[in-house]
C-alpha cells in the first residue's frame, strides 16, 4: 500500500531555479529507499515538499492516503506528526540535555505550555529512556547535547525520531558531516527503525558507496527529474 505519493509535483522558486519537475512517484508502506543525485539535483527539495516545509508549485502528494499539500490547520499539523525528520546538522537543541533532547520527538502531542514546563507524562520519559538504550546512549542520558561526538549527536536524533513514532522518517543527508564509520553506523540505525518498527524510511545520500550497501531501492534525481528508481545493483555510475 502506499504511503507516500507524488503525482506531477513541480517547485519552482521565486527565482525562477527549478527544484523539481513533473515528479511521479509511489513509495509504499516499509520501504526504505535512498535518493541520489549531485548537490544541486533537487534531493532535499524533494524531502521539503513531502513534508511540506516548502509548498509545491504544481501536482500533488499524498501521505498515507491524505493530501498534505491541501491540508490545513489541524489537519496539516496530524499529517506532520506522522513525518519524522534527521538533517545533516542533527538538529539538536545544545544546551539542553540529551534526554530532553529526545523528548522533543513527543511536542506535537502535547499543548505548548506543557512542554514549555518539561510537563511530559512518566510513560513518555520511559519511552524516552528506551529510545536512548536502543541507539547504544543510556549512559548520557543528563549529558548536554554538545558534550556529544556528531556519530552520537545524531543517533540522538535516531532516539528523538523513535520517541515521536512516526510511519515516515525523512532524512536529509544524515551522514554527511560524519567519517564513514560512524556513517554505516547511522545508516544502520535508520534501518532499524525501518525493519524492527516498520518505518518507512527515505535517506538522501551523496555517497554512492552508501547507496549501494543500504538503498533497497534507489531512486537517482537530477536536475529536478527522477532518472532512475530500482535496485541498487543495476544502478549506472552516472547516477
Ligand atoms: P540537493 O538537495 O540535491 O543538493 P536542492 O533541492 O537543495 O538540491 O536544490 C535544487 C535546486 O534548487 C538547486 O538548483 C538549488 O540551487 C535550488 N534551490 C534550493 N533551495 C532554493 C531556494 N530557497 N531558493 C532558490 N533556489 C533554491
Ligand atoms: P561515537 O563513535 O559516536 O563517539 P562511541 O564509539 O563512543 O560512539 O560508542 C559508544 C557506545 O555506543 C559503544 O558501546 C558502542 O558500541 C555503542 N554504539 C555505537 N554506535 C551505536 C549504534 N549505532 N547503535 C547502538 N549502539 C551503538
Amino acid at each position: 500500500t502506499p504511503m507516500i505519493e507524488c503525482k506531477n509535483v513541480s517547485k519552482v522558486y521565486p527565482d525562477g531555479t527549478v527544484g523539481l519537475k513533473d515528479i511521479n512517484l509511489t513509495i509504499n508502506k516499509g520501504e526504505f529507499v535512498v535518493v541520489v543525485g549531485l548537490s544541486g539535483a533537487g534531493k532535499s527539495t524533494l524531502l521539503r515538499s513531502i513534508n511540506r516545509l516548502q509548498d509545491v508549485s504544481g501536482g500533488e502528494i499524498l501521505i498515507d492516503g491524505k493530501s498534505i499539500t491541501a491540508a490545513k490547520g489541524k489537519e496539516l499539523r496530524l499529517i506532520r506528526r506522522d513525518i519524522g525528520m534527521i538533517f545533516q546538522s542533527f538538529n539538536l537543541v545544545k544546551r539542553s540535555s540529551v534526554l530532553r533532547n529526545v523528548l522533543v520527538g513527543r511536542v506535537a502531542y502535547y499543548p505548548t505550555w506543557k512542554t514549555t514546563f518539561n510537563l511530559f507524562s512518566k510513560e513518555d520519559k520511559q519511552k524516552a529512556y528506551e529510545a536512548l538504550q536502543q541507539v547504544g546512549l543510556a549512559e548520557k542520558v543528563y549529558n548536554r547535547a554538545d558534550e556529544l561526538s556528531g556519530g552520537q549527536q545524531q543517533r540522538v536524533a535516531i532516539a528523538r525520531v523513535l520517541e515521536q513514532n512516526p510511519k515516515i522518517i525523512l532524512a536529509d543527508e544524515p551522514t554527511a558531516s560524519l567519517d564513514p564509520e560512524t556513517s554505516k553506523r547511522i545508516m544502520n540505525d535508520l534501518k532499524m527503525l525501518n525493519e524492527k518498527y516498520g518505518m518507512t524510511v527515505i535517506a538522501n545520500l551523496h555517497s554512492v558507496e552508501l547507496a549501494k550497501e543500504f538503498g533497497q531501492r534507489v531512486i537517482g534525481i537530477r536536475a529536478g527529474q527522477v532518472v532512475y528508481d530500482g535496485k541498487m545493483s543495476e544502478t549506472p555510475e552516472s547516477v
